[in-house]
This record gives C-alpha cells, sequence and structure tokens, in this order.
C-alpha cells in the first residue's frame, strides 16, 4: 500500500488514537516477556517462563526470585523510545493524536513526550507500597536487594503494573475506551488484529479508518482498512515528518 494513501487520511484525520502494541517496545529494546526472542533463553536460566515468573501468583508465592527476574530482566533492558514514539509525541503536540492506549509498561510513549497514555498494564515507573502508598521511583526498586521495602513501613513495594493473572484497571480502561469512540482514524502499531490491545478496543472504534502497521503478517490483517508490514520507526516518520511543521 502507498504511503501517499496514509499521508493523507492522516492529513484528513482530526482525532487519531493509537493503539501501540508491545512489538513497537521491542523494536525500543524492551524485553518481550510473553513472545519474546529471548523466552527459552530465559526459561532455562529460571526454571520457569518469564511468563510465569511474571504472574501474581509467583509475585505472592516467590516474591524474591520475582524480583530477582524483574531487576536483571525487566529493569536492565527500559530502551530508548525510536523514531516512531517521537513521531507520536509531535503528532499529539500538533492535536492530531489524541491519545495512546497501551498494554506495554516501559512507557515508552510517555518518554518520548506523549501526554495523554493510557497504560491500561500500568508502567514499571510507578511503584507503590501496598500498606501505606508511599511512592518509588525507578532506581529505587534497582536496588532494593533481594526485595525493595518500603523505607517507612517494612511491607515490599509493588511496581504499579498488571501481572498475569491481574484485571485491568477499570478507570484506565474506560477512559481508554471513551478516547477510542470518539476518534476518526485508529493507528495500530507493533501488534496484529488479533493481539489482546486490538480486540479489546477495536469493537469501540465508530471512526472512517483503521490503519496497521506492523511487521509480521496475519491473516486477520485484512479487517484494517490500511495494511504496512513493516516495523512502525520505519513507516510513520516518513508520512508524519518530525521536522517539518504540521501536514
Ligand atoms: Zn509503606
Amino acid at each position: 500500500m502507498s504511503l501517499e494513501g496514509l499521508q493523507n487520511a492522516i492529513q484528513k484525520s482530526r482525532n487519531i488514537v493509537c493503539l501501540l502494541g508491545v512489538n513497537a517496545s521491542q523494536d525500543c529494546g524492551c524485553l518481550n516477556y510473553r513472545w519474546g526472542d529471548r523466552i527459552y533463553e530465559l526459561e532455562s536460566r529460571y526454571g520457569q517462563s518469564p511468563e510465569e515468573i511474571f504472574s501474581a501468583v509467583f509475585y505472592n508465592t516467590r516474591t524474591k526470585q520475582f524480583f530477582e527476574f524483574y531487576q536483571k530482566e525487566i529493569l536492565s533492558t527500559l530502551g530508548t523510545p525510536d523514531a516512531c514514539m517521537r513521531t507520536l509525541a509531535k503528532m499529539e503536540k500538533d492535536g492530531k493524536l489524541n491519545a495512546v492506549v497501551t498494554r506495554e509498561i516501559f512507557s515508552l510513549a510517555k518518554r518520548a513526550g506523549c501526554k495523554n497514555v493510557l497504560e491500561l498494564h500500568g508502567s514499571i515507573y510507578q511503584n507503590k507500597c501496598p500498606h501505606c502508598g508511599k511512592e518509588y521511583d525507578i532506581e529505587y526498586m534497582k536496588k532494593g536487594k533481594p526485595v525493595p521495602l518500603c523505607e517507612k513501613c517494612g511491607a515490599t513495594v509493588r511496581p504499579q503494573v498488571c501481572l498475569v493473572g491481574e484485571m485491568i484497571d477499570n478507570q484506565i480502561l474506560t477512559a481508554a475506551v471513551n478516547e477510542i469512540q470518539k476518534a476518526d482514524l485508529l493507528l495500530i502499531l507493533g501488534c496484529n488484529m488479533s493481539a489482546m490491545l486490538t480486540t479489546t478496543c477495536v469493537k469501540y472504534f465508530n471512526g472512517d479508518r483503521i490503519v496497521l502497521i506492523n511487521e509480521k503478517e496475519h491473516y486477520k490483517d485484512d479487517v484494517a482498512d490500511m495494511v504496512y508490514h513493516a516495523k512502525p520507526r520505519d513507516i510513520l516518520p516518513k508520512v508524519y515528518p518530525l521536522k517539518n511543521k504540521r501536514i
């Protein structure tokens, strides 16, 4: 599909909402603990799959091992926002993009400068003592051995992320649904049409066009109106250049 078509669609749109998939955060260098390349290596190192370790059951029963994995594997691969994320930030600043909805937990869109990011699975940058509510930054979470403890009350500080087996925060989901219902263009980046993020969100979209940019082909791609099989960072900056003013 031509890039010109996408450029025109973006140009015409006044209210874009982006669904930002985990492949886009993997492109920035973050660990994908569900489907990433390193899953088998990590499973042999820890004796359990990353998905099992990154679960509520594991966190509650083997907290020390959870933090060993969390500090070594998750907090050591924070990634760097790429041209795709920077383009989203520019689109938001220009008034084109109204919201980013994502399940990724590395806050890449926010780190690139996006303001209205609805992080359905929370963020590793938000950490809180479940007992007294005191908040902690990511540096504190990196240092606490074997587990980060609250300075005030001694309880284990918990990353505010949705672990496997936990429910999505209903307030954030409602806010995401509201944004999607108002959107005229849905920009799906770094996931396919059958990904959890897409199936959760697409049903609320009443706008004109669904655009999908994802490297790997999938049989359900045709549900989208415009499909590009490439990394989002190789497409989006071409149709919405970072240096120019509004298009
Ligand atoms: Zn506390």
